[in-house]
């Protein structure tokens, strides 16, 4: 692996946690004025440079990959319900319905789906949020990317714009680590992935959109729309994120989805060293123990190594079964 794919790997774990706890003061914020766009890492509800839920769910789903070598929804959904009875300070509403509905007894496959059935508009951004784990393992198999990517949303989220958001941005994600231009990825993951038409047309407009038009809420179509104007419309990393959290709203999340993917187009070494420095935060929860940059470097590079033969046969061997 060439030394500026690992700058790539490291980028995306290190951008996503970064752009989290930089929105983090910001979230449910109105946009801040243009000319008074915040910069640095900030104490919100939670230290400075402290990451929250978005992290804290992709990384359970980071270990899940690991100690498994596979994406198994059963191991992620236990692991996510383990994170949950630790009382974390925020989770999504729609995550909150599937994992009490999972604690009460229900199965993975079907508490997502009952929880849809009463809620059939919930598409919410919960599952692109940490979906980037499987771009850092899958980023040289594409069929398993794709795979993946769908089936890590439907542990808790079903709609189908949810399940093709993940797919989508890790697509980009994975096509920059390989040395794709963002524009370029931008335009084959589009080309490349099943959505349903809504949100085609909401990426489609994204990188045209005024600053003024974008709402950043909690919606699958927001997050992905605003990541992707941030991204399109600088030129660094770190213009790219300052842009997006000073949405405010949703701050937080849309910061860790287009942390991920300018990580990916920039490198680690694009990410400014104020910001790692200050990056942060309990793992598992109720711990004690704090994860710093260090360990994010440690953790992609785990994941990026960790797709063997083994994996193959069983996706393979799955896949016939199905
Ligand atoms: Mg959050």
């Amino acid at each position: 692996m060439n030394l500026q794919t690992t700058h790539r790997l490291r980028g995306v774990a290190v951008g996503a946690a970064v752009g989290d706890a930089l929105g983090m003061p910001l979230e449910f914020d109105l946009a801040s004025p243009p000319g008074k766009l915040i910069r640095e890492m900030h104490a919100g509800r939670l230290p400075a440079g402290n990451f929250t839920d978005d992290t804290e769910m992709a990384l359970a789903l980071a270990e899940s990959l690991l100690a498994l070598r596979m994406l198994d929804p059963q191991d992620v959904s236990t692991r996510f319900l383990d994170w949950y009875k630790r009382r974390p300070p925020d989770v999504g509403i729609h995550t909150t319905n599937v994992l009490d509905c999972i604690e009460q007894g229900e199965t993975w496959e079907n508490a997502a789906v009952v929880v849809q059935k009463r809620y059939p508009d919930s598409a919410g951004n919960g599952s692109v949020m940490r979906s980037w784990p499987v771009a850092l393992m899958c980023w040289h198999d594409e069929e398993m990317l794709y795979t993946w990517s769908r089936l890590q949303s439907r542990v808790t989220h079903t709609h189908e714009e949810c399940i093709a958001g993940c797919a989508f941005i890790n697509s980009m994600i994975a096509q920059m680590i390989n040395g794709t231009a963002p524009f370029d990825a931008y335009q084959r993951a589009l080309a490349q992935v099943d959505m349903p038409e809504g949100l085609r047309q909401t990426i489609r407009l994204a990188p045209r959109r005024k600053r003024d038009e974008l709402r950043n809420t909690g919606w699958v179509r927001h997050t992905v729309e605003s990541a992707l104007w941030g991204l399109l419309n600088t030129d660094t990393f770190e213009d790219a994120l300052v842009q997006v959290i000073n949405l405010g709203a949703d701050a937080d999340t849309a910061g860790a989805v287009v942390g991920a993917l300018a990580g990916a187009a920039y490198g680690l070494e694009a990410i400014p060293e104020a910001w790692k420095i200050m990056l942060r935060g309990e793992w598992p929860l109720q711990s004690g123990s704090i994860l710093r940059l260090t360990d994010f470097i440690t953790l992609a590079d785990h994941l990026a190594g960790s797709l063997n033969a083994d994996a193959r046969r069983v996706f393979n061997s799955r896949n016939q079964a199905a």
